[in-house]
């Protein structure tokens, strides 16, 4: 019997309707085969890590990421795979996250969630679980079918670090605008093995020294002097990310391009990333960003606001140069952008 690790962190999944007061409060999952008895269907033991506290997932935070890569650093060897349950509206940032912190994964680490509490008759927390430790446990010959960290949610899997949420009301919130599905979940879990990443059979390493010493400065037309500045003064600043329009495009103004030309000079990476959920950054496919290449901003092709910022954290994290910084921005990593 194959056994998964549950690391439970929260979100609306782990609530269920108290049958006397009607209000929600977190599920008592130490009590899981109670809940959603199918799974003694299922040839998998499930163990369960809550933590303490559960949180919504807008109070997630780095040292609780930090938390989540050392549980499954310490029960490694233990389970086939491991499944954490976590609030969707910063899923993206924490699965992306996770695929930088544990290097070398040769396990399936598959996140999920879900837009109504279990408790709810027409939830989708339900499927969105039993798909997702189907998945942590799917092997072949002793070897996982998705040894990376994923997105279950509404019948399809996602590389973690390729997603964004895009919708708060429909069952299917997620998007990966740039990378095909992982898997499509129907009467057959259809695994889309070229595109899921092999494993390097090393040995795990975890990083969890993760830097926030970034800002994100989204472009919208009539951003002014004042407040680009402000955000680029911000003390201790080592990294900025650019939310620029279409293919990596910004304002053309002389103010602004001195501005960040400063930023560069003091040392501050700046790193371009499109605002659109596909496609890629193209510098100096227009003249709008030509100016930005000019003064040594760094493309970020097609990856995500999400991948970008916590692959930012990591590489600050671990000390590396601002050259070498620069230099594995422009690499992919784990899969999160197409070079
Ligand atoms: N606010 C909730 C959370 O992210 C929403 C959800 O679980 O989907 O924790």
């Amino acid at each position: 019997m194959s056994s998964v690790l549950i690391l439970y962190t929260g979100g609306t999944i782990g609530m269920m309707q108290d049958p006397d007061s009607g209000s929600l409060r977190p599920f008592d999952f130490d009590h899981l085969y109670q809940h959603i008895p199918l799974l003694k269907n299922f040839n998998v033991h499930c163990d369960i890590h809550a933590f303490d506290p559960l949180l919504d997932s807008s109070n997630m935070k780095p040292s609780f990421w930090a938390e989540i890569a050392e549980v499954i650093a310490r029960k490694y060897e233990s389970y086939e795979g491991f499944v954490v349950l976590h609030g969707s509206d910063t899923m993206a940032y924490s699965a992306s996250a996770l695929s930088f912190m544990l290097e070398n994964l040769n396990k399936p680490v598959v996140f999920t969630g879900s837009q109504l509490p279990m408790g709810v008759i027409r939830n989708d927390g339900r499927d969105n679980f039993i798909n997702a430790v189907e998945i942590a446990t799917a092997y072949e010959e002793g070897t996982p079918l998705v040894p990376e960290v994923s997105i279950c949610f509404e019948n399809k899997l996602y590389r973690g670090n390729r997603t964004s949420k895009v919708n708060a009301e429909h069952f299917e919130a997620f998007l990966s605008g740039n990378y095909p599905l992982l898997a499509q979940i129907g009467v057959n879990i259809r695994y889309n093995r070229e595109s899921i990443l092999k494993p390097n059979f090393r040995k795990l390493k975890i990083h969890t020294a993760l830097d926030t010493h970034i800002a994100i400065l989204k472009l919208y037309p009539g951003i002014n002097r004042q407040f680009t500045e402000s955000v680029l003064q911000t003390g201790d600043l080592k990294a900025v990310i650019l939310e620029t329009f279409g293919s990596g495009n910004a304002p053309t103004d002389q103010w602004f391009l001195d501005t960040l030309q400063r930023a560069i000079d003091s040392g501050i990476i700046v790193f371009n990333v499109t605002q659109c959920k596909g496609g890629s950054v193209d510098i100096g496919k227009y003249e709008t960003s030509a100016g930005l290449g000019r003064i040594g901003v760094t493309g970020g092709y097609d990856i995500t606001t999400e991948a970008a910022l916590t692959k930012l954290m990591y590489l600050l994290g671990e000390g590396f140069s601002r050259e070498e910084v620069i230099r594995l921005l422009g690499t992919p990593l784990r899969g999160e952008m197409t070079v």
